[in-house]
């Protein structure tokens, strides 16, 4: 069995009315769907997208260590990326959010495709949505 994964990225934005409306990024368009195929590139693909467009908020640390902090920090996002990582080795998928500068919030999402192995003496399958060669 062999695994890869559809990354997808959309904004939602909430008007005055309450209604949530779907918006596009400018690295992902709405109907693109990213080929991701390993662990590494799930996990780097997510951390690229998180340092591009994630709000950096002010947070207070708890003692014992009482300092200011940022939220989506370098630290952070290599923390993050090392647990990205380790979903995708299990072969499960990632949705993660966040918000940024301007409120929208952000959906990332890396939806695992488990393939089927190729047929015996057949020449590999190839994904019907992204063109991966399973
Ligand atoms: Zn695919």
């Amino acid at each position: 069995m062999s695994v890869h994964w559809h990354g997808t990225a959309h904004g939602e934005v909430v008007d005055d009315e309450g209604n949530t409306r779907i918006v596009g990024i400018p690295q992902v368009g709405l109907d693109e769907v990213v080929a991701l195929l390993d662990p590494d590139a799930v996990a780097n693909w997510v951390q690229q997208l998180t340092r591009d467009y994630a709000m950096r908020e002010p947070i207070v640390c708890q003692p014992p260590n009482v300092r200011w902090a940022l939220t989506h920090d370098a630290e952070n996002q290599l923390e993050a990326a090392k647990r990205d990582r380790i979903v995708a080795m299990m072969g499960d998928s990632l949705i993660i959010t966040f918000r940024d500068d301007n409120g929208v919030l952000l959906v990332i999402e890396c939806r695992a495709v488990h393939s089927p192995m190729p047929m015996q003496g057949g020449g590999g399958v190839v994904c019907v949505v992204c063109g991966a060669a399973c």
